[in-house]
């Protein structure tokens, strides 16, 4: 028994050696490539996010709504407003999360020092050689603190942090709202047709694909409905947990940390800002926030 204790505890020990020497390689990596992989990575997400909401605009309003609406329709024409407003929202938030500096280095001057009485709450980053606000942490990809650092999104090409946590929320919401109106569109299209098992891989194996052009259609349109309920659900799961970490007062960066929930309404606050939920509207409705980052009510339970 002694002997399985002594072999299981050096056997544990072996394995935190080796997690830290890959998480000092994994860091030592980035270090030297930052800028490559920083490069690549942003335009790559974002050529790969502008050619899904482009192919899914146009298939959608030009091909799927005229097979299943009266093209001189309300309904069709309520279809082409709600899309249009719903592509200008993820883009308008898209852009202004993209361009917004929530980093630590984007405060004025005299902010970015502790106030009188306040110099315990801050902390030292040891890469940027200052001490930075309390709930300030440093991103790798980004080189700087970042304010309330969430997590660094590829697609923004920036962190979530203070200052756009508002755009990647209504980012998230819009991304939901599309692909839920275009998963619609898709249903009743594969519906009308009796397309749905189409995709199923046994028949693509069983059937001679090149003779049948009516079985092709079918077959593409069900694997398109497939690709949209995947474009659903990823954006959905997405802005559900963001909405939970926002509503607790938590960020993706310290999941568990509720230190500073104050009760949901003033959390929401503090992210939305002073017009709340009018945000989701438009993202040049102006919601200034309760505060610039580099203070927090500390929750006095934990
Ligand atoms: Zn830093
Ligand atoms: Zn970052």
């Amino acid at each position: 028994m002694l002997r399985f204790r002594v072999t299981l505890r050096s056997a544990c020990a072996w394995e935190r050696r080796m997690c830290f020497r890959a998480e000092e390689v994994f860091h030592r990596y980035f270090q030297l490539h930052r800028i490559k992989v920083v490069g690549l990575l942003h335009p790559l997400s974002a050529i790969v996010l502008l050619c899904l909401i482009g192919f899914m605009f146009v298939y959608e309003l030009c091909y799927v709504l005229p097979a299943i609406t009266d093209p001189h329709g309300i309904w069709h024409k309520l279809s082409w407003f709600m899309g249009i407003y719903t592509v200008l929202n993820i883009l308008g938030n898209w852009c202004l999360g993209f361009m917004s500096n929530t980093s630590v280095e984007g405060l004025p001057l005299d902010r970015q020092h502790p106030v009188v009485g306040e110099a315990h709450l801050w902390h030292y980053c040891t890469t940027c050689q200052k001490v930075v606000p309390p709930r300030s942490w440093h991103c790798r990809l980004c080189n700087i603190c970042i304010l309330k650092r969430d997590h660094h999104c590829t697609f923004f090409a920036n962190c979530i942090g203070h200052k756009n946590q508002r755009y990647f929320l209504a980012f998230l919401f819009h991304l939901s709202f599309g692909s839920g109106q275009a998963l619609v569109y898709n249903g009743i299209l594969n519906w009308k047709n009796n397309a749905f098992m189409a995709s199923d891989p046994l028949l693509l194996i069983s059937r001679d694909r090149t003779q049948d052009a009516d079985f092709n259609w079918k077959y593409t349109i069900s694997s398109l409905f497939k690709l949209n309920l995947f474009l659903f659900v990823v954006p959905v799961g997405m802005f559900v947990f963001q909405m939970i970490m926002v509503h607790r007062n938590s960020t993706c960066y310290k999941i568990l940390d509720r230190s500073y929930d104050v009760g949901w309404r003033r959390n929401m606050d503090m992210v939305l800002g002073k017009r709340r939920f009018w945000i989701f509207f438009s993202p040049t409705i102006a919601s200034p926030l309760s505060t610039d980052g580099t203070q927090w009510r500390h929750n006095q339970i934990v």
